[in-house]
């Protein structure tokens, strides 16, 4: 449970003052839900008040606290005309400048005759010194609460950064002191001030070098979170690998069989990395493994071959892919295998309704079923195995380590197989996988074409046009006429796809190529993309328009074309595995990266990596370089758990120095039963590590 000095931080935030429910709606947009989130929500910029004026002197563009006496309200003559208070002092006169404001308002904050303080931004417009909006208004006896220097946290629209402010100030005081959870001889060494000393010093900024992520303060808050994450990684991996795992070995008949089915002999990597997984199974500890293999390196096949080996000793695996059209997908390729094998598998989604999927739960935990594949749906509480013997969860990061729990929690002791395909280099894949075994796949799939990727202007759409008609009307070679692939933008400067781009292109093409186009997005309803994508592969259409939905793990190898419209909007690791999907069959394959007009120079030499090479660490790496490790890290494609306080790119030392903390503190007190333990229990529930604190626990 969690301890009770920490209960007023989990408080809801409409706890707070001024926090009603619509501003709770925007501060939870903001920071979040609970109290502790809003501590989370760090300054990023000072508004200096100190410097006081007289209203002649007052210069515009700067921040002003002026002292002065009320003379006159001048209501709004219209409805958008501004309400104008005219104001004074012994310099000069003043006008503040207020729109849509309530008269009665106005009327009690600035009473004729008498004086306020007021601070805010000074403007001149047309000859008159003036103040729109005041960022406050204050008697003279309360100027002290004009605190000279004011924090600047991140804001959203519509939220008043006063009552945010005036919020975020009780959240502070409902900070409790608490024990130190770090080592004394190393709070010494970085000269770091308590946890709750460094959290109110984080929150009041009195220079610009106090918002640096270096400062003393920072970097103690950083370290706090880097060491709660992990520590809780590093719970959850000894508790796995304490519950022992189980030898699963078969006689690696069905894997034989599968193999003599595929019409392709396995890389060097597959054939390494299938070696290391049954190692890991036939082994009597658990196994952690990730798999990482750039698209297309062929880990499915991979995949197969352990669930197989589940298979062979009588025992089941399920693969958990994020979307329904990869978990098809995976059943598509997997199905073949497992009848060469003589087994049994099957596709659980979260279509699968009413009887048909009471059968299928019914074989399942009768052990008649050997594999399942399926979305999250596998890990439903009424899904139950008879014998769950291996979990394969596939592009893990969009899975919370929640749900890859939930699936080993199926079975008994059950191995874990992660595959990513997201190249993050290893010493982050640290952050986001904690210390899992790795296999690679490092060399793709014989016969695989390298990719001819292009860059061109948006303005010579009608050649790219004329382009794709050819490819659609060419017949040759053995795959019958081309298929293209159409990806369309995101909107402007966001990760936010645009589903009316892809609906105005669909209709554009569909005009000049009638029947053969198909349009597959977020929004259409599952079973709709499914059926766009199973024309697509199985040749009834043959342009299919996009957008990102097919990034992971599409696979229609007769698609030879792919078109990226404003490809400068996409990140470089998403281009990558976009032109991921093509390049797979026979055919020379061609990538087309469309951009429109004022390129900079920044996103010409991206798309240039792009040109250049098809290696997705190189990539990476260069994305790395170019745009800074913040900007690539802190995408969702980064598959990297999202941090509040530590900045990866800057905090990479803090990183290392958690990890290896954690590891001694866990060696000398597994269950977190020592004085020092029940602080770091403290800190586990205050980043919300409460699983991990379970584990802890059970020592
Ligand atoms: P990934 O999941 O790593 O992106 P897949 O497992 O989907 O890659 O494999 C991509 C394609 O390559 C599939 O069509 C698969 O059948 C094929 N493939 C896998 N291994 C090989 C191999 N050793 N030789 C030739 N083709 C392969
Ligand atoms: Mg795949």
């Amino acid at each position: 449970m969690r301890p009770q000095q920490l209960n007023p931080l989990f408080r809801p935030i409409t706890a707070l003052p001024g926090i009603g429910p619509r501003i709770a709606k925007l501060v939870e947009k903001l920071a979040g839900p609970k109290v502790v989130d809003l501590l989370w929500h760090l300054p990023s910029g000072l508004i200096d008040r100190r410097f006081a004026p007289k209203i002649a002197a007052a210069p515009a563009g700067q921040i002003a606290t002026i002292t002065v006496r009320v003379d006159k309200h001048v209501k709004a003559p219209g409805r958008k005309a501004p309400y104008r208070v005219k104001v004074s002092d012994d310099s000069g006169k003043m006008d503040l400048v207020f729109f849509n404001a309530r008269g009665d308002w106005l009327d009690q904050t600035l009473p004729v005759g008498e004086t306020r303080v007021i601070s805010g931004r000074v403007e001149h417009y047309r000859g008159i010194i003036q103040m729109t909006h005041p960022d406050h208004i204050v008697t003279e006896a309360e100027r002290d609460q004009l605190a000279g220097i004011e924090p600047v946290w991140p804001m959203t629209q519509g939220l008043s950064p006063k009552a945010f402010g005036r919020a975020m100030t009780a959240a502070l005081a409902d900070a409790p002191e608490l024990e130190e959870w770090h080592d004394g001889a190393l709070m010494k060494r970085e000269g770091w001030p308590g946890w709750r000393e460094a959290l109110v010093a984080a929150h009041s900024p009195t220079t610009e070098a106090d918002l640096s992520p270096m400062t003393l303060v920072r970097k103690r808050l950083a370290y706090d979170e880097l060491l709660a994450s992990q520590l809780a990684m590093t719970l959850v991996r000894a508790h796995m690998r304490r519950q022992g795992g189980r030898a699963t070995t078969g006689d690696g008949s069905l894997r034989e069989r599968a193999l003599a089915a595929l019409p392709f002999s396995l890389t060097g990597g597959q054939v390494e990395a299938a070696r290391e997984i049954t190692g890991d199974m036939a082994a009597p500890q658990r196994m952690l493994r990730l798999l990482q293999g750039d698209v297309g390196s062929g880990k499915t096949v991979v995949a197969a071959l352990a669930m197989l080996t589940a298979a062979g000793a009588g025992r089941q695996a399920a693969l958990m892919a994020p979307t329904e059209i990869l978990a098809r997908q995976h059943f598509a390729t997997l199905a073949p295998l497992f009848e060469a094998a003589g087994q049994r598998i099957a596709l659980l989604t979260g279509r699968d309704r009413g009887a048909p999927r009471r059968a299928l739960l019914a074989d399942l935990a009768a052990g008649e079923i050997a594999a399942v594949v399926g979305t999250h749906a596998v890990i439903q509480d009424d899904v139950i195995y008879n014998d769950l013997a291996l979990a394969v969860v596939d592009e893990q990061h969009r899975f919370g380590v929640a749900q890859r729990l939930a699936l080993a929690g199926k079975g008994k002791a059950v191995d874990v197989l992660v595959m990513t395909a997201t190249p993050i280099p290893r010493t982050l894949t640290l952050l986001a996988y904690g210390d899992l075994d790795v296999s690679q796949l490092t060399e793709k799939p014989a016969g695989r074409q390298p990719v001819d990727t292009r860059t061109l202007p948006l303005s010579r759409l009608d050649e790219v046009v004329a382009a794709v008609g050819r490819t659609i009307k060419d017949g040759t070679g053995d795959e019958g006429p081309g298929r293209v692939f159409w990806v369309c933008p995101l909107v402007a400067e966001s990760e936010v796809l645009d589903p009316a781009a892809a609906e105005e292109r669909f209709a554009t093409l569909d005009k000049l190529f009638p029947g053969q186009v198909g349009l597959v997005h977020g929004r259409m309803r599952a079973a709709d993309k499914d059926a766009a994508v199973a024309d697509f592969a199985e040749g009834r259409t043959r342009i299919l328009i996009a957008t990102t939905v097919i990034e992971v793990g599409v696979d229609v190898p007769a698609a030879s074309v792919m078109v990226i419209e404003h490809a400068e909007r996409f990140g470089l690791a998403q281009l990558h595995q976009l032109r991921g999907r093509i390049g797979r069959g026979r055919r020379r394959a061609t990538c087309l990266l469309l951009y429109g007009a004022n390129l900079t120079q920044m996103a010409r030499a991206r798309l240039r990596i792009l040109r250049e090479t098809d290696d997705g660490f190189r990539i990476a790496e260069e994305d790395l370089r170019l745009r800074g490790a913040g900007e690539v890290l802190g995408t969702r494609q980064s598959g990297l758990p999202a941090f509040r306080l530590a900045d990866i790119a800057t905090h990479a030392d803090l990183m290392e120095m958690a990890r290896d903390d954690a590891a001694l503190i866990l060696q000398r007190d597994p269950g977190l039963a020592g004085p020092r333990g029940e602080a770091l229990r403290t800190l586990l529930y205050l980043f919300e590590r409460d699983g991990a604190v379970a584990y802890a626990r059970s020592g």
